[in-house]
């Protein structure tokens, strides 16, 4: 029976994180990863375009305080700032007027003003917007495609928490490229799928199809969605609330559906952000030629991402070229050579994009990472504090989980 001091559950930003700072401190550390390689929502696959393409996330955030971005610079990667603001909105295939582009900036204004004066109950962040078209354009971003759940589903005081992402930075060869990169040899084993955590004992024992071992304590790493749905047995169970506060942080929704476009621009520049407002949010974004590949990149949030995603890749395709086909013209669809869907909902070790607390339950994250007994940790990207739901937000948990388990060890 193989002994270590820390068993980590998942080889995602935040275990390799937790991994790196225990091994500098001199602890034996094992990270069992269910899947079939490093990175979780971390990846970027070549293998669609023949060209480096982000699976899952893409945007270095808050690259001021983003532990990855001096390291992609160090590391001599290709670096794009990406100024958020948008180029060109529609309202299906209207253009937007000047006035009403203004009308959007504004709304962006009002709904912060919204915020900060909010002092009453955790609501629903549908409450602080009004029914103009502008402003729900503009709640677009902050609900479907920011924290991919729909306004209505989005608690006001988690929103509010979570923080300012800019200066937000692209890299050519890929955020997951440069995350797997990070993870260097550290000692993963892939395929290894726990099952069970046994802390009854005095250490904890993890199991799986694959055997078992004991270590002095763990961290699981694992998205709420997949403990939500038992793929862990603990034993002891968890605490009764901290299991409730796993079903109040449900999986947000990002789906990305690029489409592969050869021969015009379209008339667009390389990163212009386009985005097409349509009714009962079955809205679709496009980041248009990052770094001038042959990519218009579509991406559609919240219950709309579920539906698509079910739906399936044909149907995903098909949706983004029809509408840009009804702003560009229908001989677009001659330039369009291919096109692809991520399928996060699908991948049963994360079943979504990011958590988002439910309204009302933004204290959820807080009782969702406490640790039991002392020897089981909680680390991952629902957990990041205001850099929750971001990559560089999962590697702190990891590494600020590691500096707890470190005292506890002693
Ligand atoms: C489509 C999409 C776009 C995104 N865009 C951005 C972006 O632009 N910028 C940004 O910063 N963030 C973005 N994100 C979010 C970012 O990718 C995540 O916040 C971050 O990668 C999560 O890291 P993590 O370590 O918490 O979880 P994960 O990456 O999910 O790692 C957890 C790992 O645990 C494994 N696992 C689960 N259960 C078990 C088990 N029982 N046994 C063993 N292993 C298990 C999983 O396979 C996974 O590899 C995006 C996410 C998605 C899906």
């Amino acid at each position: 029976m193989a002994e270590f001091d820390v068993a980590i559950i998942g080889a995602g930003a935040a275990g390799i994180g937790a991994a790196g700072q225990l091994m500098a401190a001199g602890k034996s550390v094992v990270v069992l990863e269910a899947g079939a390689r490093i990175g979780g929502r971390a990846w970027t696959s070549s293998d669609w375009f023949g060209m480096p393409f982000d699976i899952g996330c893409a945007w270095l955030h808050a690259a001021d305080r983003n532990p990855f971005f001096p390291e992609a610079q160090a590391a001599g990667w290709e670096l794009y700032h990406h100024d958020m603001a948008l180029d060109h909105l529609y309202f299906g295939a209207r253009k937007a007027t000047p006035d009403e582009m203004e009308r959007l900036r504004e709304a962006e204004a009002a709904l912060e003003a919204c915020l900060e004066a909010h002092d009453g109950p955790d609501d629903r962040l549908s409450s602080l917007i009004a029914d103009c078209h502008c402003l729900r354009a503009h709640s677009t971003f902050s609900g479907p495609m920011d924290f991919g759940k729909d306004d209505d589903e989005i608690s006001v005081e988690d929103y509010r928490a979570a923080a300012d992402l800019e200066p937000n930075y692209f890299t050519k060869q890929g955020f997951g490229a440069l995350v797997a990169h990070w993870a260097g040899d550290l000692p993963v084993r892939l395929n290894h799928a726990v099952r069970r955590v046994d802390w009854s004992g005095s250490g904890v024992e993890v199991s799986g199809d694959w055997g078992w071992l004991r270590a002095r304590a763990c961290i699981c790493t694992a998205s709420p969605a997949v403990l939500a749905f038992d793929e862990i047995r603990f034993t002891p169970t968890l605490p009764e609330d901290q299991v409730e506060a796993l079903f109040d942080l449900p999986m947000g929704l990002l789906t990305k559906i690029p489409l592969q476009i050869s021969g015009t621009r379209l008339g667009l520049s390389p990163f212009d952000d386009l985005l097409i407002e349509r009714h009962a949010r079955h809205d679709i974004f496009f980041l248009s030629f990052p770094f001038d590949m042959d990519l218009m990149v579509g991406f559609v949030g919240g219950d709309f991402a579920w539906e698509l995603e079910a739906a399936g890749e044909a149907a995903a395709v098909d949706f983004a070229t029809n509408r840009l086909a009804e702003i560009f013209g229908s001989d677009m669809r001659r330039h369009v050579s291919g096109g692809r869907m991520t399928d996060w909902s699908s991948d049963r070790w994360v079943r979504g994009a990011y958590a988002v607390a439910r309204p009302g339950k933004a204290a959820a994250r807080e009782r969702a990472g406490r640790s039991v007994g002392d020897r089981v940790f909680f680390a991952g990207e629902h957990l990041a504090g205001p850099l929750k739901q971001t990559c560089a937000g999962a590697r702190l948990s990891g590494e600020d989980v590691a500096g707890q388990v470190l005292a506890a060890l002693g």
